[in-house]
C-alpha cells in the first residue's frame, strides 16, 4: 500500500515539475520577447528623433535661403496632411492589395513583401 501511494505521489510530483518547467520556459520566452520589443521600440524612438532632426534642419535651411516662407510651407504640411482625409498632424497611408497573393502590402513597396509580384505604383504620396 505504501507503494502505490509513494508511486502516486512521485507521479503527481512529477507532472507538478513538468507544469513548472514549461511555465519557467514560457516566463522566459516572454521575457526575450518583451526585450526584444524594447530594443526595437529603442531603435523607433532613435529613428524618430534623428528624422525629426533632419526636418528641422532642412525647413530651416529652405526658410533661410528664401525658397520658401513659413507660412507657405505650413499650408504646404497642411495640404499634404489632408491627402488622407483628416487633418490631424499626421499622414496615414492604407496598405494597398496584392493583386496576386491578396496580402496587404505598404502602399509604398514595388513588390509584394510575400509573393513577390510587382505592385501598382502609387500617386499617394
Ligand atoms: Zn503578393
Amino acid at each position: 500500500m505504501d507503494f502505490l501511494w509513494d508511486l502516486i505521489q512521485q507521479s503527481q510530483l512529477q507532472a507538478v515539475r513538468t507544469t513548472a518547467d514549461l511555465a519557467e520556459s514560457t516566463a522566459k520566452r516572454t521575457e526575450s520577447k518583451t526585450d526584444r520589443q524594447q530594443h526595437q521600440l529603442h531603435d523607433l524612438e532613435c529613428q524618430v528623433e534623428r528624422l525629426n532632426l533632419v526636418v528641422i534642419a532642412l525647413c530651416e535651411l529652405i526658410t533661410k535661403s528664401g525658397i520658401t516662407t513659413r507660412e507657405t510651407l505650413q499650408a504646404t504640411i497642411d495640404e499634404i496632411d489632408l491627402r488622407d482625409g483628416t487633418k490631424d498632424g499626421r499622414i496615414h497611408i492604407a496598405p494597398s492589395t496584392c493583386p496576386q497573393c491578396d496580402r496587404p502590402n505598404h502602399r509604398l513597396r514595388t513588390h509584394c513583401l510575400y509573393c513577390g509580384a510587382m505592385l501598382e505604383p502609387d500617386s499617394f504620396a
